[in-house]
Parts: structure tokens; sequence; C-alpha cells
């Protein structure tokens, strides 16, 4: 299978601080894959470190083939990779569609496609960012990310904090994109709803890959010993 993203190995650092010891993690063609992993252990880090936010010092990330080292964090996003940070970034002073045009680039995402994804955005579509709930805002920073047509598309908590309808709309419109083919890295509190739309996970354990594996082989042995609270 041909890996669309491929990363082996990776340390990174906050400073003198050392996150990430040996990150080993990959997403082929089409696949979505959970990253998952207790609070602190080092997901929000490895995102970083993939879209080149805080670069790792050790280790090797290819993305479509090509190694990503030395890439500004602009770069790697025109290779194709659209980050949704946690905590949702969106123009407050821009309205729905400016805030979707502006992040826009030619491929299939269009603005329509957008709107029929998530029908709110398309109600709100003449509103200012600042107005939407936070379950709205959310919506809006993935469509963003979707408008730069990405080959990746990376969600990080996603649904944190979020109402449980609109956590059920924006799961929804993640199985949407996951049956049109499109790549996904996930992270995700919500076990019972990451679980089934993830082909593969790997767990992260204190900065390391502890565990890689399709849903099915999640024993309770392997939850408790790295997933438990
Ligand atoms: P959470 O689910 O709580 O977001 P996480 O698995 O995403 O956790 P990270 O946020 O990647 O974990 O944190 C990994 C480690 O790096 C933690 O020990 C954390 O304290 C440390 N860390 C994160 N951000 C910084 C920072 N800006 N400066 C210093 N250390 C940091």
């Amino acid at each position: 299978m041909t890996m669309l993203l491929e990363v082996s190995g990776i340390e990174t650092f906050y400073g003198a601080s050392q996150a990430l010891f040996g990150v080993d993690l990959s997403v082929a063609e089409g696949e979505v894959v959970a990253l998952m992993g207790r609070n602190g252990m080092g997901k929000t880090t490895t995102i970083r470190s993939i879209c080149r936010l805080n670069p790792p010092r050790k280790g090797r990330i290819a993305f479509a083939g090509r190694d990503i080292a030395g890439l500004r964090a602009f770069r790697v996003a025109r290779l194709g990779i659209g980050l949704v940070p946690e905590g949702r970034r969106c123009f407050p002073n821009l309205t729905v569609r400016e805030n979707l045009v502006a992040a826009a680039r030619t491929g299939q995402w269009t603005l329509s496609r957008i709107e029929a994804l998530f029908p709110r955005l398309a109600e709100r579509r003449d509103q200012f960012a600042s107005t939407l709930s936070g379950g709205e805002q959310q919506m809006l920073a993935i469509g963003r990310a979707l408008m730069t047509n990405p080959r990746l598309l990376i969600l990080d908590e996603a649904t944190e904090g979020l109402a449980p309808v609109i956590r059920r709309d924006i799961w929804t419109s993640i199985r949407t994109l996951k049956a049109e083919g499109q790549s996904i890295l996930v992270v995700d509190k919500t076990m019972a709803e990451l679980l089934p739309v993830a082909d593969r996970c790997t767990i992260i354990e204190k900065g390391r890959t502890a565990w890689t594996g399709i849903p099915a082989e999640l024993t309770d042995a392997i939850r408790d010993r790295l997933l438990g609270v």
C-alpha cells in the first residue's frame, strides 16, 4: 500500500523539553486514521510536527512520497495538508462565505459543496463568523480546511466541548467525507464515535507510538493500559 503520509521516529521538543520520543504513524490514500492517547501524551504535538508548526528534531516525515524536512508550514499546507487546529480559528470579522472564499484553492471543493455538507453554514452564509455558535464555527473551520482541497485533512479535537446535536452533525459530515474517499487523520476523545469511522488506530503513550492496529484488534486490555484514566 502506498502511503500518503508516513511519519517515522519523530522527536519533537518545546525548547529544551522533549515531548515526542519516537512517533510512527501512517495514513494511506483514502484511509481514516485515529490518533489516540491519554491527555498530554503528544497527539497535538504530533499534528504540529506533521504540519511543521513545531518541526521535529529527529525522524522523518514524508507526504505524498516527498520528505518534508526543511519546509515552512505554509509550504506543507500547499502540498495538500489541511489542518483544523484545536480551538477552531476563523476570521471573526468576515462572513461565513468570506471565510470560505478566503481559503479557496482550485479543486473539487467549492462553496456549494461545502454548503451541501454543512447546511447550517448555508443558512448563515452572510453572518459574521463571530456571531456563530461554537459548533457552527467548528463546521466553518472544517469547511475552510476543505476549501484548500487537501489530500489529507487533519482534525484535532473537532467535536470537543460541543452540544450533542452539533457533534452528531460533525460526525455525519466526517462519515460523508470518508465515503467520498477523503484521507483523514483524526484526534478525538469520543471513542464511541471515532472507532466506527476509523480504518486504523495509532495510540501514543508518553510521546511514543505504543500501538497501531485496526479497531477490531483494540482489546479491553490495550484500552485499559493505554487509554484508561
Ligand atoms: P491533550 O489531549 O491534553 O491535548 P495531547 O496528547 O495532545 O494532549 P500534547 O498537547 O501534544 O498532548 O502535549 C504533549 C506534551 O508536550 C505534554 O507533556 C505537554 O505538557 C507538552 N507541551 C505541549 N505544549 C507545550 C508547550 N507549548 N510548551 C511546553 N510543553 C508543551
